[in-house]
């Protein structure tokens, strides 16, 4: 079994209590995690924990986080806590990797998922495997004062697990697990909600949706699981458009549902999700005639080439050309050149 009936369903549980709490404490073999989410909530622990070392982000601006330097103390049974973005908590991964130490994290802003992943990444572009954080930050402050452009980028990189999920089942002829895929949905009605109605409690709903896409990927047996086909376009998207990694995730999710409509029977549709990344703010139509004007079968030897191992559906030595037409006349339908009802 790649996932666990009983223990998606303990993620989901895990999730919707997250969801009207501010500290949860998730259990596996793994050890513990704790989950904390709230206001003016990283400067008092910071305060009140002794460190082993702090890593910050260069672009935090540390007036906002006034620190007693007297609680980090360079001690190997103190954690080392990171906060900020992808470099930095992979940095602390790295770090505890080498020297046995635990660590702690805080995502400012909620770019994408690496606050609670075990991947290290290494220089040639793929990862390795480091520990899990023992405990993640969400300080909703904070994370509010950022540009709400760097934020929204979070959504991106949960959505990708929709499309990921779907490929990664899929292309092993197995039925993708509903549960997993409903929840989504109904998570990312909620954020549609919440991004137009309040910030804190978008930033409140993001952040347990990232923490659902960080336990899906923990309780699996391939970490691949989160990031599937969406992430392959994804890293086209992010060498060659030079985007960052949430946005470069959401264009590949929308390709995904653009080109394989089936997968819109779980619940996402293309209309429907292009239509909230241009409310958000994620996607506008020039990027998006920019990104369907690749030619298919380029885009996809490129991106497969960068990620050789991963098995996929858009492979393109297993695809056949009446599948690729298929895709062709898609993206021509969605670029305006024919009209959508004709086709399916
Ligand atoms: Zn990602």
């Amino acid at each position: 079994m790649i996932c666990h009936i009983e223990k998606v369903n303990y993620i989901i549980s895990f999730c919707q209590k997250l969801k009207v709490s501010n500290n949860e404490i998730w259990h596996d073999e793994h050890g513990d995690y704790e989950i904390v989410i709230g206001r003016r909530i990283l400067k008092d622990f910071v305060n009140t924990n002794p460190l082993h070392k702090l890593i910050i982000s260069d672009f935090i601006d540390c007036a906002w986080i006034p620190l007693d330097k007297s609680f980090i103390k360079p001690k190997q049974s103190y954690p080392i806590l990171s906060i900020g973005v992808f470099e930095d908590h992979n940095k602390a991964r790295e770090y505890c990797k080498e020297n046995n130490l635990e660590y702690l994290t805080a995502p400012l802003p909620l770019a994408n998922d690496s606050f609670g992943t075990n991947r290290i990444g290494v220089p040639n572009g793929s990862s390795v495997k480091g520990g899990y954080p023992e405990k993640t930050l969400f300080d909703i402050e904070l994370i509010e004062k950022l540009p709400v452009e760097s934020n929204i980028l979070g959504v991106g990189e949960f959505l990708g697990l929709y499309t990921s999920i779907i490929d990664y089942f899929s292309v092993r002829l197995k039925n993708p697990p509903e549960r997993i895929l409903s929840f989504i949905y109904d998570l990312t009605c909620i954020l549609q909600t919440s991004i137009k109605k309040d910030k804190q409690s978008f930033i409140k709903n993001l952040s347990v949706a990232l923490v659902f896409k960080i336990l899906i990927m923990r309780i699996s047996v391939d970490y691949q699981v989160g990031c599937g086909a969406d992430h392959i376009l994804a890293n086209y998207y992010e060498k060659y458009f030079k985007l960052p990694h949430g946005k470069a995730v959401f264009f590949g999710f929308l390709m995904m549902l653009l080109i394989f409509p089936k997968w819109e029977k779980y619940g996402l549709t293309f209309h429907n999700m292009e239509r909230f990344g241009a409310e958000m703010g994620l996607v506008t139509q020039t990027e998006l005639n920019k990104i369907t004007a690749i030619e298919i079968l380029d885009l996809f030897s490129i991106a497969h080439d960068m990620r050789l191992k991963r098995k996929t559906n858009i492979n393109p030595f297993n695809l056949d050309k009446k599948e690729i037409d298929f895709m062709r006349q898609r993206i021509k339908y969605y670029r305006g050149i024919k009209k959508w009802d004709t086709l399916h």
